[in-house]
């Protein structure tokens, strides 16, 4: 591992600490230089201090030695010269012989002389202390008797010069280590100066690299993880910063990964609410084209495979009256489920009415529909068919094992339920309506309007078809003798008879007040006297039953052979109507075709009171 990479694996308090160690180091480092360095200076000057302190100590010394010789000298004219008393002298002499001794003694004591120097001045002091006494035995021979120290004066002369050549020589030697102390203390000044010098510069330039490095790897992390930052504002959320430190950048990496994290969870959930939100609206819009409910369920078979192409779905429905649920829509691709569930109050989802997701068919908890299923179910969802509050089915869904729902489809499979439900009852409310606009109200016939779309629609067609005119007898009467409410039921069963006897293709409308029509696909006029006769006939045999008073009707027939004209065809059996009440009622009359001439002047003719058969029409007779 290299510096760099050693720099980079330390966390960020090891590199700021390890700066500063290295900053305090380098500063304890130079000072301890610098101690050192006066340190060896101080002992260079106080050894300068001592030799010339010695030097100054061997000229003292230099001259007592000279001041001895003249007190010798002095003693040799004590009596001859009055000034000079002989007490004077002789104590000089042992003054300047002690203080000569003294000095030297003390020269002996300098640790800082050059060894062999000081061996010199232990001989001199010797040399010394013997002509110190040399000294003091000349002067008391000279008060006693002065001719023997005139003779022992070359001796002492002698002693005197070897002294003066000795001290002499003595001081050079001091001169010269003095000069050399001078010469080191000014040569270590400079190598202090220099390895001074030296150290700052190399300390510098180790804590400058030691700085260089920790700021490099602080710059490098923060680099990577700028960069990183700035992929992800860019839009790569795939980027990652952390790198498992436990450090402050390691701390930032960490807090710039959960963002991005973060980031990518918020627009992955923007992602698929905007997938939901489209699958929505393309329901939406398929289901808006759907206006009968078979157009629904095909809607809802193509959207389950929109949600998943794998797994077997169902929508269950009942009809309007709530009791049974039947299998209106299924997968296209792998089919239903199968679920057994037949009243939607049987559907848990629709007690609850919300969905309802079950993890597993062998759960505690699993819906018993679910759990008895011979296939290998494990999962499901359920999710209520109902429109303002009202169920009316439910959408079902299974998977296999290995196979589970992710989120999305049961955001799906809910919001298919959700708009199945709308559709349908909006369809059921609509068809509703429609029916009940086009429907008479008490006898659940066709009314008017309804039975004159049909009568076009017969018309355009091309086919053959009847139109059958009828209106009960007397129904004033009956109103009158039994009451209103009667007239109602009565009115009923009429109806019913009609519905019963008709055919799949006819209609049978109410044309208003007791008066009704009877359209009769492919049937001519002959054919429609046989209806109408059969029609009579079921009519008796009703009100045999006696809920109403017994009452008969009349009936007009025309065909499409007489005009293609439906209101001609209308207007036609109108008029054999109304000859079958002039022929005296409860009966049918056929119209005859050469009256069309006259409706442009008559188009309805007063029905008469009398039971006079009317001239123009073919009466069939009743009971
Ligand atoms: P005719 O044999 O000539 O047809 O005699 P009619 O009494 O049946 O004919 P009219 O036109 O004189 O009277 C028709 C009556 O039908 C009058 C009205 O009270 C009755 N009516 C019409 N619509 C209804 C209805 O919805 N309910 C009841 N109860 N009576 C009705
Ligand atoms: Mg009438
Ligand atoms: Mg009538």
């Amino acid at each position: 591992m290299n510096m760099t990479s050693y720099a980079s694996a330390m966390s960020l308090r090891a590199k700021l600490v390890t700066l500063n160690a290295a900053v305090v180091a380098a500063l304890l480092l130079l000072a301890m230089l610098a101690w050192r360095s006066s340190s060896q200076q101080d002992e260079a000057q106080a050894r300068q201090v001592r030799l010339a302190e010695a030097l100054h100590l061997n000229k003292q010394a230099d001259m007592v030695h000279d001041a001895l010789r003249a007190d010798v000298l002095a003693s040799l004219l004590v009596g001859q010269v009055p000034q000079l008393a002989q007490d004077d002298v002789l104590r000089h002499v042992a003054e300047d012989a002690r203080e000569l001794e003294d000095a030297l003694e003390r020269l002996a004591t300098f640790d800082e002389l050059p060894a062999a120097l000081v061996e010199r001045v232990h001989r001199n002091r010797l040399a010394a202390r013997s002509y110190g006494q040399a000294a003091l035995d000349l002067t008391h021979r000279a008060v006693e008797q002065r001719e023997v120290a005139l003779a022992s004066l070359p001796a002492f002369d002698q002693q005197f010069r070897h002294l003066v050549d000795e001290l002499q020589q003595q001081g050079e030697q001091i001169g010269v280590a003095l000069r050399e102390a001078q010469a080191l203390a000014a040569q270590e000044a400079t190598l202090a100066r220099q390895s001074l010098v030296w150290t700052c510069l190399v300390t510098i330039a180790v804590a400058s690299a030691i700085v260089a490095l920790i700021t490099l790897a602080i710059r490098r992390r923060l680099g990577e993880l700028c960069s990183v930052a700035q992929a992800i504002a860019d839009g790569d959320l795939t980027r990652r910063a952390s790198t498992g430190r436990h450090d402050e950048l390691g701390a930032l990496g960490a807090a710039v990964d959960r963002m991005a994290s973060s980031l990518n969870a918020m627009i992955d959930d923007m992602r698929r609410e905007a997938r939901l939100a489209a699958f929505g609206q393309r329901l939406s819009d398929a289901l808006d084209m759907a206006d009968r409910e078979h157009q629904v369920c095909a809607v809802a078979s193509r959207a389950m495979t929109e949600v998943s192409a794998a797994h077997p779905m169902e929508l269950l429905i009942s009809d309007s009256s709530r009791t049974q649920m039947a299998r209106a829509a299924e997968h296209p691709d792998v089919g239903a489920p199968g679920c057994g569930v037949h009243s939607p109050y049987d559907c848990v989802a629709v007690r609850r009415g919300s969905a309802v997701t079950f993890d597993s068919s062998t759960d505690l908890h699993a819906c018993e529909h679910l759990r008895g299923r011979a296939c290998e179910t494990r999962s499901a969802v359920c999710v209520p068919v109902s429109f303002m509050g009202r169920s009316m089915g439910v959408l079902h869904a299974a998977a296999g094992p290995g196979l589970p729902f992710s989120a999305d489809q049961v955001q799906q499979v809910t919001m298919l339920g959700s708009q199945l439900g709308m559709r349908i009852g909006t369809v059921r409310a609509f068809e509703k309506t429609q029916l009940q606009a086009a429907t008479d109200p008490l006898t659940g016939l066709p009314n008017r309007r309804s039975t004159e779309q049909r009568l076009r629609e017969l018309a355009s067609s091309g086919k053959a078809y009847a139109v059958v005119m009828c209106d009960l007898d007397h129904f004033k009467l009956l109103n009158d003798r039994h009451g209103h409410a009667t007239g109602d039921a009565a009115l009923r069963v009429f109806a019913d008879v009609l519905r019963s006897t008709l055919g799949q293709a006819d209609l049978a409308g109410r044309w208003g007040g007791e008066e009704f029509t009877l359209l009769l696909a492919y049937a001519n006029a002959a054919a429609a006297v046989e209806v109408v006769e059969t029609l009579r006939e079921q009519l008796a045999r009703a009100l045999r039953a006696g809920q109403v008073p017994a009452y008969t009707a009349s009936f007009g027939i025309a065909d499409a052979s007489m005009s293609h004209l439906p209101e001609d065809l209308v207007h036609l059996a109108d008029m054999a109507l109304y000859q079958a009440k002039a022929a005296g009622r409860d009966r049918s009359c056929v119209a005859e075709p050469a009256l069309l001439s006259a409706l442009g002047t008559a188009r309805r003719r007063p029905r008469p009171e009398a039971d006079a058969a009317a001239p123009d029409a073919v009466a069939v007779e009743g009971w």
